[in-house]
């Protein structure tokens, strides 16, 4: 069989050489249709038309060889692909791979899975009849290369395996919704696969299988493209701005590569893995005309193989040299963008031993043609855009499809050119990790069955499960050896005294323990979310294009260890396909206690046990042999079977007790919570959201303006949440929204010309109002009466800027540089229910955090740059000698009253004197969380001039009238990542009515 198929290549090959196909000296087929293949006249043309300039074209893309069998996109579209007026639902572009299918054996589509508002999301196949046919022994030919284990690591089997294997190159195309270019090139880009004959794209069909999920964020492409339709029926109005994509959140989700949250990431990553794909290649649209950001700029991302980068290197500067050889301007590779950050959608290939690739094109936020003016950054000539894009030019989707696929059938044609190479690589790629313990390691990461956050560690190891990594468990209890810290050099070069070596340390782990072995071939990925990030200040990358830091240990509480000591990997363990904490309910007696580890569950525990009676343990205590921390939960009013089988899934213990501790308690409820969102921008707020679905905590979804229509919210709820609207909105816009006094409504609605458009979020007639003067008030009044306001990052700042929070005050940063990192925290007031269950040290998500500072005099600023100069003024004596002043006696000077940054300071007799701005001290802000020392801040990422938000307030509760403001200047949930902090939120909720226990109000006046 191979020889006769040897024989079939060969003469392929010399056909091919003799009937027109144009070959470079080399070999390689120059893009040229094959002129004995009819063209598509009717449609040719309007390609033609429609691109705005011929250089905006290619050779590939100005004609559409004809079909006597293939539908054209046309039958679908009612026009050619990128026409003006035309963008298709993500119904209508299955319509017509599905039509593609039934017509040729070169096209086959699969369902992947569904989004989370239902839809479908499919992946097409196109290849030749051949290669379709023998999908599965490809496949597991494939699956031996992706896994060398299989092969016992042997290079000359995997020679073979590569000599024989047909590579998978996967696109995806409109993750971020108004990028709309991608599903009609993506269209026209699977007819001409399957039909052109030409011999660039016969090579490309015979050896390469290309993936296409034509439209990855399913959910908001529908909303866009009602949009669009709603935009061409009133032609002259402004239209709403896309605020809902998918159903919780909007850019972001291409930033959920590592905490695996969404639908979307799920569903590419599982069909990448499962057709064991070589490339992903992302479609954007943003910079003018092709920016093929593979290659970027540094840092590049610390745990991809080297390997990787070569071919980043390779595939994007083949890819400019080709464009731009066919005259199209605007094409580059390097540029804004740094490839440090493994949260995007293509990082998934980079993190599975693939290629990850990511192409800008430039988009219109729909079908119109416009005239495009770009800013001077975008058309300047640089070292690495020698032939920039235009400043001014009429712009049209059909110039945008052109870039789209004349910059994918040159990468896959250069691919399958040197497919031999990168198959090879991506078997180098697998082998190389899994010789990580043994080259670079470590040999394992260890999650100890002892964690006290059980169900907190397991949702981080469903993590690993999602990103297809493969866990274990000890069976025995057992011993590791830490690595030896070494020593500092000594400064002096006389000082050569020997210091006694350390000896080495070790650590012991009970049975049960979790093991995530680096002899695998995904090692790569568990060891980039498990390990730690430095980004140095003086990095040449001034600006981070996004989080700098991830380490998931951290982010969730709990503890990971790296080991480095290879013996790790000869500890009996069993294999672990499912995850579960265990939980349940231990010992005899008629009440319970579930101690307080700050687990997220506890707030579903809470809601789940409606007609349970729990209060809240305030101070520690010991029963039956067991410690309890604050915060312990005691639970009655319920039966032993129902609390038993809510605690095993939950992943929560319950100790049975045969008395009431003598401790003081109060109760623990489920509040009802208003949710309150912004007609700015849903983005940030929606990972709020997600969260709480997934802990089941029932709440009202609002806008700004529906709260402030509430006549009374007292009498509806108990706690408002009012997650950050961007991280960085202001209080204007908060209030005012978007003006009203010019311009049209912005309806969110759903109408005939927009039937998506309302899924399950919210609504509006009009999108501009924001809060309003009423709505400032309407919050003050709940405040006022007893209600809980929770604020976080800039909607603190809107909360105290509209004077709710008295004697909290804020400043942004001057110099300081905190991008998206993991900074350390400290417990300030441990007796606040707030900080139930946590320790001393908490590690936060921090995003240049506003800072806040707190006062004991309304009005009065505390410097945030650090300690106040405290030197003595130029008199006698030495620098630590009171002065004295010539004739009187010395005076004594009053001792100030020594406080931390975080604290108020105490005002001076005289500061007192006939004030009313003091403070009561029981109407002042109680810090419950500071950011640590300046020494203590970076734990993982950037941080630079880190003093300025050093040991300032992180999270603090503020008293005003009968209610509570709780103001976060960390964002404490955050892209499903920060489940460590989620309980600051959920504890206030869960106490809004007892905030002020523990409270030491000792020394009020
Ligand atoms: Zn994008």
């Amino acid at each position: 069989m191979r020889h006769k198929s040897w024989l079939g290549i060969i003469l392929f090959l010399f056909t091919t050489l003799a009937t027109g196909g144009i070959a470079l000296a080399d070999g390689e087929t120059l893009p040229a249709r094959d002129p004995k293949q009819p063209i598509d006249e009717a449609y040719t043309a309007k390609i033609r038309k429609y691109t705005t300039a011929p250089y905006f074209s290619s050779p590939l893309v100005d004609y559409l060889p004809a079909s006597n069998t293939v539908p054209t996109p046309e039958v679908v579209l009612g026009d050619v692909a990128g026409a003006p007026g035309i963008l298709p639902y993500a119904e209508d572009v299955y319509k017509y791979m599905r039509l593609l299918e039934k017509a040729t054996l070169r096209v086959k589509v699969v369902s992947i899975g569904t989004t989370e508002e239902g839809r479908e999301m499919i992946a097409v196949a196109v290849s030749s009849e051949a290669n379709l046919k023998n999908l599965e022994q490809n496949r597991q030919r494939l699956a031996k290369l992706a896994d060398p284990r299989t092969i016992h690591l042997d290079d000359a089997e995997a020679d073979k395996l590569v000599a024989e294997s047909v590579p998978v190159y996967y696109i995806t195309g409109t993750i971020h919704s108004p990028e709309t270019g991608a599903p009609t090139a993506l269209m026209e880009l699977a007819y001409r696969l399957a039909v052109d004959e030409s011999p660039y794209v016969r090579e490309i069909r015979d050896g390469v299988i290309t993936l296409i999920t034509p439209v990855v964020e399913v959910d908001g492409r529908d909303r866009m493209v009602d949009l669009y339709r709603w935009h061409l029926a009133h032609p002259k109005d402004f239209y709403p701005p896309l605020i809902y994509w998918g159903k919780y959140v909007a850019h972001d989700n291409n930033r959920d590569a590592m905490g695996m949250t969404l639908k979307l990431t799920q569903n590419v990553l599982n069909t990448y893995l499962g057709w064991n794909a070589q490339v992903l290649h992302d479609l954007h649209e943003s910079v003018p005309y092709l920016y093929d950001n593979t290659v970027g700029d540094g840092p590049y991302n610390a745990w991809v193989d080297p390997i990787l980068v070569d071919e980043w290197e390779m595939i994007g500067a083949r890819n400019v040299a080709d464009l731009t050889k066919f005259g199209m301007p605007g094409v580059f590779t390097h540029g804004d963008f740094d490839t440090w950050s493994p949260g995007y959608l293509m990082f998934l290939a980079a993190m599975h031993n693939g290629i990850s690739r990511l192409y800008e094109t430039f988009g219109n936020a729909g079908a119109d043609t416009r005239e495009r003016t770009l800013q001077p950054d975008e058309y300047a000539r640089t070292w690495f855009r020698p032939n920039p894009p235009l400043p001014k030019t009429l712009w049209s989707q059909r110039n945008n499809n052109n870039y789209e696929e004349t910059g994918l059938l040159t990468s896959l044609h250069y691919f399958n050119e040197n497919k031999r190479l990168f198959l090879k690589n991506f078997y180098l790629k697998g082998k190389r990790s899994i010789q990580k313990p043994s080259a670079e390691g470590p040999a394992a990461y260890i999650l100890p069955a002892d964690d006290p956050r059980a169900s907190v560690q397991a949702d981080l190891l469903r993590i690993m499960l999602k990103q297809h990594v493969e866990m274990s468990r000890a069976t025995n209890a057992f011993q590791v050896t830490l690595p030896v810290k070494k020593e500092k050099k000594p400064s002096k070069a006389t000082d050569t005294e020997e210091k006694p070596k350390p000896s080495p340390t070790t650590r012991d782990f009970p049975a049960g323990s979790y093991i995530i072995r680096m002899d695998q071939p995904y090692s790569r990925v568990a060891d980039t979310l498990l390990d730690y990030q430095y980004w140095s200040p003086e990095d040449p990358q001034t600006t981070p294009y996004d989080d700098t830091a991830w380490t998931l240990g951290e982010l969730f509480g709990v503890q990971v260890t790296r080991v480095t000591d290879p013996k790790v990997l000869s500890v009996p363990m069993e294999h672990v396909t499912e995850l579960h904490a265990s939980g349940g309910v231990n010992g005899e007696g008629s009440m319970f206690a579930i101690d307080n580890h700050a687990e997220p569950a506890l707030a579903s525990l809470r809601y789940r046990l409606k007609d349970a009676s729990i209060d809240a343990a305030e101070e520690p205590f010991e029963s039956g042999g067991h410690k309890f921390s604050r915060g312990t939960f005691l639970i009655h009013g319920v039966s032993r079977s129902e609390l038993d089988v809510t605690t095993k899934s939950l992943g929560l213990h319950a100790v049975a007790l045969a008395a009431a501790p003598g401790v003081k308690t109060h109760p623990v409820r489920a509040p009802r919570i208003a949710y309150v969102h912004t007609w700015i921008s849903t983005q940030t707020e929606g990972w709020w959201r997600l969260a709480f679905d997934n802990l089941q905590i029932p709440y009202d979804y609002m806008s700004t303006q529906a709260l402030a229509k509430i006549p009374d919210l007292n009498a509806k709820y108990d706690v408002i949440l009012f997650p950050p609207v961007t991280g960085s909105a202001s209080s204007h816009a908060i209030v005012h929204g978007t003006p009203t006094t010019w311009g049209n409504p912005l309806p969110w609605l759903n109408t005939p010309e927009t039937p998506n458009l309302v899924g399950k979020n919210d609504s509006t007639p009009d999108m501009r109002p924001g809060l309003g003067w009423d709505g400032v008030a309407k919050l003050q009044t709940f405040v006022q009466k007893g209600g809980v306001l929770l604020t976080a990052t800039d909607t603190s700042q809107f909360a105290v800027a509209i004077g709710l929070a008295s004697g909290v005050t804020f400043s942004n940063s001057e110099k300081m540089k905190i991008v998206g990192s993991i900074v350390g925290t400290r417990l300030v007031d441990a007796a606040s229910p707030i900080a139930y269950g946590y320790e001393e040290k908490v590690s936060a998500y921090c995003d240049d955090g506003p800072i806040f500072s707190v006062t004991s005099i309304l009005g009065a600023r505390r410097r945030h740059l650090g300690p106040e100069m405290k030197s003595r003024p130029t008199g006698r004596g030495t620098k630590d000698d009171p002065d004295f002043v010539i004739g009187r006696p010395a005076s004594e000077i009053p001792e100030e009253p020594e406080k931390e940054l975080w604290e108020a300071p105490q005002p001076t007799d005289d500061q007192r004197f006939n004030n009313p701005r003091v403070i009561p001290t029981a109407n002042r802000a109680r810090v419950i969380l500071r950011y640590a020392d300046s020494k203590d801040l970076l734990i993982s990422g950037l941080v630079e001039n880190g003093n300025e938000i050093a040991q300032h307030p992180a999270v603090l509760d503020v008293p005003s009238g009968a209610g509570h403001l709780v103001l976060f200047s960390i964002n404490p949930v955050y892209r499903g990542e920060t489940e460590n902090t989620y309980s600051l939120v959920l504890n206030t909720l869960l106490n809004f009515d007892s905030l002020n226990a523990g409270r030491k109000d000792a020394d009020q006046k």
